[in-house]
């Protein structure tokens, strides 16, 4: 039986984190001194397998992989390959978000295994600024692994956050960097997820202003491109590129949502901005674990909220969730 919440949306996307833990530390996603899970608490390769194949035996035909930086979990392309075996066989897309820093260790493996797109953050094309940023002074790292996801034949989607006063200036070069490479590019409001050093309201930069402000250079027009995840996309007329918008805050997208989150301990979150939660590991690890996992996800679909609430409206607001980005599953 196929996954159908309460308001007859159809639940075909999973985004499945495999990891809690990362080698950058973007001060938007997770603060320096960041309390990772202990290894007992996350799921075993065999348990993430077996957890998307439930998904997949219930109509579940994208997969994309995250965390945390899902290329830091070691066994990580093992789980590729054992996936990229079900494409064509009740999958039809893998993917991975990435944050770019072992790609260019893994990017022959991942297109091997069946992946033939990945998402790529990055946030700055200036190195000084990616330091500051990612706390890390990673940038050459990065790029040389978007060249190598290229030259493996991976079709690259750069996935950048606007923060004010950080990079609302170099949007433009980013864009046209990325177009000039054959990579889309897609912008996101950062979200209020999770204590971090900064106040969201600093660093909050509504979409609406950026497509103004690239409007005053740029022609935009609606493209119906869609990737099957909440971005819209605009063609670029200049540069013949296609500039991906998502938009939590200002365009709220959740009428259409066709997906849910597994984190790595095996806890579903129906909803990135909810606190509702289904606990996927107890029944993975029951006598009768498939007919567990069958009813959990019962559970979760009737549990699936029709929007997220979440709202950046003042300097000094808690986070709408304890929840740092990074542990749900970006
Ligand atoms: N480490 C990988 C990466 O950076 O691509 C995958 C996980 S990361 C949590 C997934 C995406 O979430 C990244 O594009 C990141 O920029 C974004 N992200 C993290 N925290 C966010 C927040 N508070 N608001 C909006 N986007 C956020
Ligand atoms: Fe790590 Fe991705 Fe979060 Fe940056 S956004 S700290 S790369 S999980």
């Amino acid at each position: 039986m196929t996954l159908l919440d309460r308001f007859q949306r159809r639940i075909t996307y999973l985004r499945l984190s495999v990891t809690d833990r990362c080698d950058l530390r973007c001060t938007y996603c997770m603060p320096e001194r960041q309390t990772f899970l202990p290894r007992a608490e996350v799921l075993s390769l065999e348990e993430l397998h077996r957890l998307a194949l439930g998904f997949i035996a219930r109509g579940v035909t994208r997969i994309r992989l995250t965390g945390g930086e899902p290329l830091v979990r070691r066994d990580m392309i093992e789980l590729v390959r054992a996936l990229g075996r079900k494409l064509g066989d009740g999958l039809d897309e893998l993917t991975l978000t990435t944050n770019g820093t072992q790609l260019a260790r893994f990017a022959d493996d991942l297109a091997a295994a069946g992946v033939r797109r990945i998402n790529v953050s990055l946030d700055t094309l200036d190195r000084g600024r990616f330091a500051e940023l990612a706390r890390r002074d990673e940038l050459p790292r990065v790029l040389e692994g978007i060249a190598a996801a290229q030259a493996a034949g991976l079709q690259v989607k750069i996935n950048t956050v606007a923060l004010k006063g950080v990079n609302d200036g170099e949007i433009p070069v980013l864009m046209e960097w990325a177009h000039g490479r054959g990579m889309d590019l897609t912008l996101i409001e950062v979200m209020p997820l999770g204590e971090v050093e900064a106040d969201r309201f600093d660093q909050y930069l509504p979409l609406s202003e950026v497509r103004a402000n690239l409007e005053q250079r740029y022609r935009l027009t609606p493209s119906g491109h869609r990737t099957g995840g909440p971005a819209r996309y605009l063609d670029v007329a200049e540069t013949g590129g296609r500039l991906g918008l998502i938009t939590p805050l200002t365009g709220n997208f959740c009428d259409g949502c066709n997906r849910v989150r597994v984190t790595t301990t095996g806890t579903l979150h129906p909803c990135l901005g909810g606190t509702e939660a289904v606990d996927l590991r107890t029944a993975l690890r029951s006598d009768d674990p498939d007919t567990a996992l069958e009813r959990a996800l019962d559970r979760a679909m009737a549990i699936k909220p029709e929007r997220h609430h979440f709202a950046i409206g003042a300097r000094g607001q808690a986070p709408a969730l304890a929840r740092h980005m990074s542990a749900t599953g970006g």
